[in-house]
């Protein structure tokens, strides 16, 4: 799977955030803490370092990841802001609130980051080491738990130590996570809309806008489009795993076999690659009007399940 990296340990002093900045802007990923607990950052603009992300965590599926800002000016540059957003951000930002908007058609964000949504999760953390190495890397930061996936978030540098050393480039120690639970997600897609509940209580909320919140259970919240990862689905029907193309079928390839292909996740096979291509590669196909997308067989290892597990859902009926 992942080749294995020696992993530096950095206290969060000026040269420990100094390196892991240069790190981040290598496209390497640092584990870094948060007031709510230890985030896996990298550059959420470029895709291969988002896959990355991904393959260390050995997450069997790409659900969109949280985009750390410094502060609400740089959330305006991702998101299409509006006066929810700015009530909210005035009240609780810095801190453990993630809102999420509509993605600005300009963001420059991988779309790997958003899973290919048209949304967008942003938080501006409160922790003073997030904040000064979100400002030394000058960049928006994706940053999932830094713990492998199916085990308990880290809420210190150790427990980021224990889960992933030998798969990331350094860990950024600033000790213990004051919240050490995660943030609360805002849906602001429409009403406003609890997705997750965490470290900022949802009452608060609801007091700062003076109206209840829906909740994920609500229905009517939850099917407007693109609010949900499993939501996304091209246009064009889908056919996996095919060796040949049919006809009246646009082929998106794997591998140098796949030469012909319309597009190709990847013509050298790697999975990395092919992760980061993924939606790009999805709406591109779709946007040609493409009726039947056929894809190239994927191999079930390492990134492929996440890749596999997207394009089931994508090939799945549209009931939902
Ligand atoms: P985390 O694993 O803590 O980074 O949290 C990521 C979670 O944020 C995802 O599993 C989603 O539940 C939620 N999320 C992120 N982006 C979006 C989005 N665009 N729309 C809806 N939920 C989102
Ligand atoms: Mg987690």
């Amino acid at each position: 799977m992942t080749a294995s990296v020696d992993t530096r340990y950095l206290s969060a002093d000026p040269d420990g955030i100094t390196a892991a900045a240069e790190l981040l802007r290598a496209g390497a990923l640092v584990a870094f803490p948060t007031e709510t607990v230890y985030g896996l950052g990298g550059d959420a603009r470029q895709g291969q370092t988002v896959a990355a992300i991904y393959a260390a965590k050995g997450r069997p599926q790409f659900n969109p990841l949280i985009v750390h800002v410094p502060d609400v000016q740089t959330a305006q540059i991702y998101t299409q802001w509006n006066d929810t957003a700015d009530r909210l951000a005035s009240a609780f930002w810095p801190g453990p609130l993630t809102l999420v908007l509509p993605l600005r058609a300009d963001s420059g964000l991988s779309s790997l980051v958003t899973a290919g949504l048209d949304s967008v999760a942003v938080r501006v953390p409160a922790h003073p080491v997030a904040q000064a190495l979100l400002r030394a890397f000058g960049g928006p930061l994706a940053a999932p738990s830094a713990n492998p996936s199916g085990r308990i978030s880290p809420t210190q540098a150790a427990h980021v130590a224990d889960g992933l050393t030998g798969r990331i480039a350094a860990i950024l120690d600033g000790g213990a996570c004051p919240v050490g639970l995660e943030s609360t997600i805002l849906g602001l897609i429409g009403a406003p809309t609890l997705l997750r509940p965490g470290g900022l209580p949802s009452e608060a909320i609801e007091t700062a806008l003076a109206q209840p919140l829906l909740s994920h259970s609500d229905g009517a919240a939850i099917s407007a489009p693109g609010q949900l990862a499993s939501h996304y689905a091209p246009k064009a029907a889908m056919r996996l795993n095919a060796s040949s193309v049919q006809p009246g079928e646009t082929l998106l390839g794997f591998g140098p076999e796949c030469a012909g292909a319309a597009l190709n996740l990847s013509p050298s096979g790697d999975l990395t690659e092919a992760a980061a291509n993924l939606f790009d590669h999805l709406h591109q196909l779709d946007a040609t009007g493409a009726s039947i997308i056929a894809v190239a067989p994927i191999p079930a290892h390492g990134l492929g399940i996440a890749i596999l597990d997207r394009l089931h859902r994508a090939a799945a009926p549209r009931d939902s």
